[in-house]
């Protein structure tokens, strides 16, 4: 691991059993603190997106907006938030996945992308790669293409990244 990946991963919190009994809850809040690392964490991953000619970052919701707006922002694309279910107040397409209990339902405006758009898909860390999934469904139901999925954590023992790259996506995580 490169020592830039062994900082960012030192800078992350890990609280047992939130917010239920058995999760390793990764706490990014310390890693924004340090205004330094933000700094890096940021530069790097526009280093990483900006010779790929994206055309918009869809950021999920929460934590992926923290990262995602930044990105845009320097790299001069488009933003668009992937909200949780009932958030958003136009005209929106909806994809379901599962949780380990349960299940849950992310949305985008339908208006969201234009044809063909080169999209990247951020958001805070992969456990067993439903959320993202789900987001990068509905990216290609807008007839939008996703150039890589991103993340800051990959949670490998969880199987979501392997999931990812068997559905034909790119993944991208600084560290495990
Ligand atoms: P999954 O859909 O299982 O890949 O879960 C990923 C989403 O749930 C991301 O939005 C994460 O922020 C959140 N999440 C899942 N597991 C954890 C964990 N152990 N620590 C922090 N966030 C998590």
């Amino acid at each position: 691991m490169s020592a830039y990946s062994q900082e960012i991963r030192e800078a992350i919190r890990t609280v047992p059993n939130w917010p239920e009994p058995g999760v390793m809850f990764r706490d990014i809040m310390p890693l924004l603190q340090r205004r330094d690392i933000f700094r890096k964490l940021i530069d790097s991953f526009v280093h990483r997106y900006q010779n790929m000619q994206l055309d918009a970052v869809a950021a999920i919701d929460a934590r992926g907006f923290i990262l995602g707006a930044p990105l845009a922002y320097e790299l001069g694309l488009s933003l668009v938030p992937v909200r949780k279910k009932g958030k958003l107040p136009f005209d929106t397409v909806t994809q379901e996945y599962d949780l380990e209990y349960g299940s849950a339902s992310i949305e985008l405006h339908t208006d969201a992308f234009a044809a063909g758009d080169r999209v990247l898909v951020m958001d805070d860390l992969i456990a067993t790669g439903g959320t993202m999934l789900a987001a990068c469904e509905l990216v290609r139901q807008l007839q939008a293409e996703v150039v890589e999925v991103s993340a800051i954590i990959d949670l490998p023992d969880l199987g979501g990244s392997d999931k990812l790259r068997a559905a034909g996506f790119d993944v991208y995580a600084v560290c495990e």
